[in-house]
């Protein structure tokens, strides 16, 4: 199983880094977890497309995760040959923001449909949504989700991918939380979005500080790696970006707290799991 990160940013429009997106390669095809600014590209640098995914999995549906769903809808759909509708798994509310956003394509599907002869089908998506349990088992791989906490946003999830004994979890956008913990226990690569709290206060925008209470500084994602027995914990969502010269300080922030490996995310950093 690969982790490949697609995009290592947040909101901010950074320009060395794309918005949340991961990848996991596995035996069943190429899942996608969130699709932030930018997954498309990425996509394409690390030899993936929309065609190729086998599900798209939405953590929670906040822009900066599902901005740029519109282009994997288009192109998986305007690049087929034969109807190919998209697999998408998210938490409650997910087939209604599918469902708006090929609402939102309507104009330019007319104009699709009207200009090649042989696109004669519309886009499709097959929507499930999750809670809490086993959402996806295929070829030898199963995805789990279970609620996290990301409030006010609600609901939200995480997932856990199983490939025989090699597991790897997407946290999405959460604080620690009993939901986050029971995914992670044991995990090898534990994928987890991040803020920096002493830089944001220190910043003191109220607009910045506000992210703080729903979302993990590095500390606290490295004591839920450590509390639940992790291999490599993956740094992802950097807020703010790094400036360059400070991953080691990331990484020493998360290391105080966690004894096992700490990566620091960029684009298309890829970490193979189990060999
Ligand atoms: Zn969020």
């Amino acid at each position: 199983m690969q982790v490949i990160i697609l995009g290592s940013g947040s909101p901010l429009p950074d320009a060395h880094r794309a918005g949340p997106s991961t990848l996991v390669r596995c035996a069943a095809g190429d899942l996608l977890f969130d699709c932030g600014r930018g997954v498309l590209m990425r996509a394409a640098a690390a030899g993936s497309a929309a065609g190729a995914l086998r599900a798209l999995f939405l953590t929670h549906l906040h822009s900066d995760h599902t901005t740029d769903l519109n282009d994997i809808i288009t192109m998986r759909w305007a690049m087929s040959f034969q109807p190919t509708p998209l697999t998408v798994f998210g938490p409650v509310g997910a087939a209604s923001l599918v469902g708006a956003t090929e609402a939102m394509l309507g104009t330019d599907i007319g104009y699709r449909l009207a200009h090649h002869d042989d696109l004669t089908w519309q886009p499709g998506t097959q929507v499930t949504e999750v809670e809490h349990g086993v959402v996806f088992e295929e070829s030898g791989v199963r995805v789990t989700a279970a609620p996290t906490d990301h409030a006010p946003v609600h609901p939200t999830v995480g997932f856990r991918i199983e490939v025989g004994s090699q597991t790897v979890v997407i946290a999405g956008d959460t604080v620690p939380c009993a939901g986050l913990d029971e995914l992670s226990e044991g995990a090898d690569v534990l994928v987890h979005t991040v803020v920096r709290r002493d830089i944001i206060e220190q910043i003191g925008l109220p607009r910045l500080t506000d992210v703080l209470d729903y979302h993990s500084s590095v500390e606290d994602a490295a004591r839920t790696a450590a509390r639940n027995h992790v291999g490599t914990l993956l740094l992802t969502h950097l807020v703010p970006a790094p400036s360059p010269g400070s991953e080691e300080e990331w990484i020493a922030l998360a290391a105080a707290h966690f004894d096992g490996e700490v990566v620091l995310a960029a684009d298309l950093l890829t970490l193979e799991v189990g060999s």
